[in-house]
């Protein structure tokens, strides 16, 4: 790293490694200036979730394929009230534009805040309607599992998925042996956390990528920054190798093709 600062400084040109934020909501802020500004700072690969009909709406209409990639999806917190034609609505958009959107996401389970056992059922009934259309159209799954994640990997093992991505990964080391045994991908926050790390230390270098969760967990997809920081201390490795790692995963699991270049300035 240091050799390379060096070199850098040499041509008076700084390389900095492509950025790569695997989940976030861009549809959340206002006006598209946060994916401009990601840019400035690096981040060529922003994949942003919808989560109901609205936020599907505008997840399509601000991805533009070759920075901002969109998936859609409807997720615990508005499965609980959304009602079977809205559902359905939702499943025809997602297929119309299966062509468009990188993955199914975000979607999932959350116990926590559901606790009427009609909520739960409603949230599982929905969840499973968005793995079978993953299956159905070949894509990967983008998944919420609050405390619900021994629950996820079950469900998602019993219907065979191979491609799933766990974001927000909160699991322990057991849940981590089993993604690695299940071939999954996990995503970490900036946001730091004990159990998380040592679970961490177990998932495969292949199956790590890098969220901020923005505008949620980080401010804006420049927090991927200190997802990748969190990620090169607990493995032990340098922050422009655990950026190009993580870049390179999110684009192999989200099938994002091509180089898109290393930035100069
Ligand atoms: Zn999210």
């Amino acid at each position: 790293m240091a050799m390379k600062t060096v070199m850098a400084d040499q041509t008076s040109t700084v390389q900095r490694v492509e950025l790569a934020d695997a989940h976030c909501h861009l549809d959340l802020f206002e006006g598209n200036d946060i994916a401009m500004e990601a840019l400035g700072y690096g981040v060529n690969i922003i994949v942003t979730n919808g989560v109901d009909t609205m936020s599907n709406i505008k997840t399509l209409s601000i991805s533009d394929g070759r920075h901002v990639f969109p998936a859609l999806g409807i997720d615990p917190q508005h499965a609980v009230s959304m009602m079977d034609d809205e559902v359905e609505f939702n499943l025809n958009m997602i297929r119309s534009n299966s062509d468009r959107i990188v993955a199914i996401g975000e979607v999932g389970l959350d116990y926590v805040i559901s606790e009427s056992p009609a909520q739960l059922t409603r949230q599982h009934k929905i969840f499973e309607k968005m793995i079978d259309i993953a299956l159905e159209l070949g894509k990967p799954l983008s998944i919420h599992s609050r405390s619900a994640i021994g629950d996820v990997l079950d469900i998602l093992e019993e219907k065979g998925v191979k491609s799933a991505h766990l974001h927000f990964f909160e699991g322990d080391e057991e849940h981590a042996a089993r993604i690695n045994e299940l071939g999954y991908m996990v995503s970490v926050p900036p946001q730091k956390s004990a159990k998380r790390s040592r679970a961490l230390k177990i998932i495969d270098l292949s199956s790590i990528m890098a969220e901020s969760d923005s505008p949620a967990a980080g401010s804006s997809p420049k927090s991927v920054e200190e997802s990748i920081r969190i990620i090169a201390d607990i493995k032990g490795m340098g922050y422009d190798e655990a950026a190009a790692l993580t870049t390179a995963n999110t684009k192999r699991f989200f099938k994002i093709g091509g180089t898109i270049g290393i930035r100069k300035i």
